[in-house]
Parts: structure tokens; sequence; C-alpha cells
């Protein structure tokens, strides 16, 4: 067997540790016979499980212990529709920035529910950085702000958090959530689907303030009301046990790795070497301003688009999967997550560089 370098922006890698211990784990979990998978989510062990998830992720992110931790299905999509559905509490309108598809998504999912005004948008540039908190054009009596800190398409990362004053900040983190420390008591609730820097596909995070919670648009579904999975800890009906698990492994797995200050340090070195590699040929090129340049997500485009293909092709035999950009923006992107060893980048930076020689 032989693992490859996966540089997929979503399902995308995990840790080969983490892989492994599930692995030894799934026939048999702890001598009790059975499989996690095969377990009641009410038995003392399952709970056990889910308890310690939640308190590693707090540990990881210094969740602060006003704020309830959600183990949720229906992807960052749901949360699109459960973020307007909660926070709008009665307000004519919230705030939204745009910086690319996702925000886009989340803005579009909005307005089935009240007023959204885009309090700035980098469409005009195509998305290529974000805005400085002076262009944002707050409204004080918004509902909430919502952004996308990491933008996973455009590889757009906001440098800074929002000052939204008593307005409550929402964040979409599905895609750098974990990759760098964060002050968490900034955001009034924060979100990702599992399946870029956390765990498997199948759940999502969220994480929301206490005073947020319960006072739900009327007729919203109760699969929708974040009060009733905060008061039945995340198991209002059978959650899906075996992602929330897996999960659990990647942040003990994180804890060993030295925490997310560690992984800040790695992210950083991963990233900037290959903008570097990037930036330092005339055959690579990214066009996102330099310090909204993402350290997740790196999309960059060959000189001549008519040799993607071949790039592709070459880079897929030499084990480097996974490097086709989204194809809303074309070219490549090398997903460079938390699970995404070091190796791989510099496998990467190797492969293209051989690449543009052959071109030459
Ligand atoms: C992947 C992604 C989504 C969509 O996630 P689903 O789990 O597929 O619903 C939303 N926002 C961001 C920033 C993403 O990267």
């Amino acid at each position: 067997m032989t693992r490859k370098f996966n540089f997929s922006a979503g399902p995308a890698a995990l840790p080969e540790e983490v892989l492994l211990q599930a692995q030894a784990e799934l026939l048999d979990w702890h001598d009790k016979g059975l499989s996690i998978m095969e377990m009641s989510h009410r038995s003392a062990e399952y709970v056990g499980v889910a308890a310690q998830a939640e308190q590693d992720l707090r540990d990881l992110m210094g969740i602060p212990g006003n704020y309830k931790v959600l183990f949720l299905q229906g992807g960052a999509t749901a949360q699109f529709g459960m973020v307007p559905m909660n926070l709008l509490r009665g307000a004519e309108s919230a705030d939204y920035i745009n910086t690319g598809v996702w925000s886009k998504k989340a803005i579009k999912e909005a307005q089935r529910y009240g007023k959204v005004n885009v309090v700035a948008s980098t469409e005009a540039n195509s998305f290529t950085s974000a805005p400085t908190q002076s262009e944002l054009q707050l409204d004080p009596n918004a509902a909430y702000l919502h952004y996308t800190t990491n933008e996973t398409i455009g590889g757009v990362e906001f440098d800074y958090i929002p000052d939204s004053s008593d307005v409550p900040l929402v964040a979409d983190m599905s895609s750098d959530i974990l990759s760098a420390p964060i002050d968490v008591s900034r955001f009034g609730l924060i979100y990702a689907g599992a399946q870029k820097n956390i765990g498997p596909a199948g759940l999502t995070v969220v994480i929301v303030r206490d005073d947020l919670v319960g006072q739900v648009l009327p007729g919203t579904p109760s699969m929708y009301d974040y009060k009733v999975h905060a008061d039945a800890d995340s198991m209002n009906n059978t959650p899906p046990t075996f992602g929330w698990y897996l999960a659990g492994l990647v942040f003990q797995w994180l804890k060993r790795q030295g925490g997310v200050e560690a992984m800040a340090e790695l992210n950083r070195r991963k990233a900037a070497k290959l903008y570097a590699a990037i930036d330092g040929s005339d055959f690579y090129a990214n066009p996102v301003a330099i310090n909204n340049r993402s350290i997740m997500n790196v999309p960059f485009t060959l000189a001549d688009a008519a040799l993607d293909k071949r790039f592709l092709e070459l880079a897929d035999a030499e084990g480097l999967l996974n490097l086709k950009g989204h194809r809303s923006v074309g070219g490549m992107r090398a997903s460079i997550y938390n699970a995404v060893p070091e190796a791989a980048v510099d496998a990467l930076i190797d492969f293209m560089q051989r690449f543009e020689k052959e071109q030459a």
C-alpha cells in the first residue's frame, strides 16, 4: 500500500496516524467486541467519546464556558439557513461581507429569511482580496455580521477579525478552523463543515454564544433550532457517530502536535514555501493580494492553460493528487490543510519546478 499526497479541497486529507488508529479500533473498539459505528449513541461508552471530543475542541480553541459546542449534520450549507433562522431575532436585517463563492451562497440562503445588507464586496476585483475594516459599511442595528474567514475556492483569507462592535459576529470557518489560534470570544457564532480541517464529511461543528440561542423564527423545524441541539447535547436524534468519533481522534492528534499554535507555525511555513515558488517563477501565478493569501488553499495558474491537463496527469502519476482548481476559477489549487504534511508541499514544489523546466 502507498499513501499518496492528497491536495483535495474537501473531503480532504486526514492524518495518517488517525486513520491507522481508527483502523486498529474498527472491528473491536476498546475490547467491547463491536465497532464504534455499531454502538448506541446513548451508551456510556459513546457518550464518553462524544464528551471527550467536545472537551478537546474546547481546549484546542480556548472556547469560553458561555459558548455551546454543537455537533450537527447538514454541512456548512445547512448553517447558511440555520444562522438567519436562529439569529435574526426580530431584527430587520443582517450584514454580510461578500468575498467569494461561499459568501455568496450564504447571502443567497439568508435572503430567504430576511433582508441582507452586503456591507462590502470584492466582486469587482474578482474576489482577489478581503475588504479592510474601514471599507465595511456596518449597520449598528443589524442582527449579526456574517463573513467567510477563508474562501476555499478563491484562496482568500481575512488577516484580521472584523470589529462589529455590539453586533454578533458570525463566521463560516469551514476551511480554516483549527489552522491557527483565534480569539473565540470575538465571535457570536462559528461554524465549520468537518471535511476540510476536522474529520470526515457528514459532521458540522457549531460554536455559539449562549445568549444567541433560543429565539428561532416561528415555524422553524426543531432540527434547525440551536436550542434543541444545545439542550440535548447534540443528541436530539442520532448524531453522526462515526464522524464525531473520528473528529475526536483528530483533536487528540492536534494536541499531540502541540495544538493550534504549533499547527499555525507549520501551516505558515508550508504556505510561504509554496507562494515563494509561485512568485519566483514567470510560469506560475496567484492573483490574491499578498496579505489575504490563504494558508490553507493555494490556487495557481500556469502561463498557458493548454498545459493544465498535462500538469495534472504528470502530477497524478507522481502521487500528487487532486490539484485541479475549482471549475469556477480553473487552473490549479493545492489545499494544504493541517493533515497535509510538509513533505507533500516539498514534493509539489519540486514537481512544479521540473514541469516548468520541461516546458522551457
Ligand atoms: C466546503 C465549504 C462549504 C460547504 O460545506 P458543505 O459541508 O458541503 O455544506 C461552505 N463554506 C466554506 C467556506 C467551505 O469551504
